[in-house]
């Protein structure tokens, strides 16, 4: 366990007003770094050097997450401070090398792609850029990670892109509680995101909800019976240290197995429902549920055994692990004018040494980013 206490008045911290989150997006307004990547094969060279990568266990690596910006228009309490530094923009990856990186992961046999963040819908111009990713030859499915705060207007254009699915954070279905852990968000934006998600076909609905003591481990229950009537995914996840905010992180950690008892204590035993060995989740239903509760036990049930992903960081870095501080930069290299296989050299390299797991239980952390950086 660390032995300092960082942003210990952090359950105490004021609401903030939104128009400081229109002023913490104005200082974004820089454009994003470009330089001329080299080419990348087109679709048949692509498609013809494409072969499976594994790490030295043997895990298949198919899924990357991305993280498209750091930037956010919240500010979770679990997730950065609420005077968060951003980068600037310069310093993040361009379109281009985006679409290069990914090219790259597809030639290695990535199939799988999550846009993340940060808030990836703040992104100016994500729409076009997932029509592109999704273009990739080898990438089966694009979905996104977000607060849906923007979902309103965006759900339907990045559905016709060709977006797959949603994964939206819903710490709590009651408005000020809502207000007090992302700091000012409005919850109506995000039930009129949910459902211009449904109306664009973007299912199945996952609802993300960390829990942390203090703030919303009673609402486990308010969210658990949304799935009665509605085919949604409710997954509940462990709180996870990283990088400033890990003290308060650890310290109000809700377990898996007291979310369940909590729930079960109202609803009854929960009945498993089939389980995906890939996925983190471990789905449950209430009994006579339409939809299902997932929960994801990061913390206290890891289960890294399974884990086939890597990440890409807002500014370029190859992440092997959420939890481990272990990265491989590409955007640098790129930068500087290294080729499609010297990049896909370095990225194959950087897979075959993912770690096996993360190393909270002998109190190793992941110090030098937070979440938004990372791309949870
Ligand atoms: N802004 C988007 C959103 O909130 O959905 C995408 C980025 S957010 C970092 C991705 C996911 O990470 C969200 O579901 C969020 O709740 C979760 N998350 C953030 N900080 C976390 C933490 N310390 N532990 C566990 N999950 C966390
Ligand atoms: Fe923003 Fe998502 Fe982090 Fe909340 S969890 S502050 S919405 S990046």
């Amino acid at each position: 366990m660390p032995t300092t206490i960082r942003n210990l008045n952090l359950q105490e911290l004021p609401l903030t007003d939104v128009s400081v989150a229109e002023e913490e997006g104005q200082r974004h307004r820089t454009s994003y770094g470009r330089v001329t990547v080299a080419p990348a094969p087109d679709s048949g060279a692509l498609a013809a050097m494409t072969e499976p990568t594994q790490d030295s266990f043997g895990r298949r690596i198919r899924y990357l997450r991305i993280s498209l910006t750091d930037a956010c228009n919240l500010r979770c309490v679990y997730c950065m401070p609420e005077h968060m530094q951003f980068r600037p923009r310069h310093e993040l990856m361009g379109d281009e090398e985006i679409l290069f990186l990914v090219k790259v992961a597809a030639s290695l046999g990535v199939d799988k792609i999550r846009l993340t963040g940060g808030e990836p819908t703040i992104r100016p111009g994500v729409v076009d850029l997932v029509r592109q990713l999704a273009a990739i030859p080898g990438i089966q499915d694009v979905a996104m990670t977000t607060n849906a705060l923007l979902l309103d207007e965006l759900a339907q254009p990045l559905a016709d892109a060709g977006l797959s699915r949603v994964n939206i954070s819903i710490d709590t279905i009651d408005p000020d509680r809502f207000r007090r852990i992302t700091r000012w968000g409005d919850i109506d934006a995000v039930w009129r995101g949910i459902a211009a998600a449904e109306r664009a076909g973007l299912r199945p609905i996952k609802l993300n909800c960390v829990v942390a003591r203090g703030f919303n481990e009673e609402d486990v229950i308010d969210l658990a019976r949304l799935t009665s009537e509605n085919d949604w995914e409710v997954r509940y996840i462990e709180m996870m240290p990283f990088g400033e905010v890990s003290d308060f992180q650890l310290s109000n950690v809700v377990s898996f197995r007291e979310i369940r008892q909590r729930i079960e204590s109202v609803f009854g035993s929960l009945e498993e429902a089939s389980y995906d060995f890939v996925d983190p989740s471990r789905p449950f239903r209430i009994p006579g549920a339409t939809g299902t509760l997932g929960f994801i036990s990061s913390v206290t049930e890891p289960f890294c055994q399974g884990c086939g992903r890597v990440r890409l960081t807002a500014d370029g870095k190859l992440r092997l692990c959420l939890l481990r501080d272990d990265e491989v930069d590409l955007l640098s290299p790129l930068r500087s004018g290294a080729d499609f296989a010297e990049i896909r050299a370095l990225m194959r390299e950087g897979a075959f040494h993912k770690p096996w797991g993360h190393g909270l239980a002998a109190g190793i952390f992941a110090e030098d980013r937070a979440m938004n950086q990372i791309g949870g």
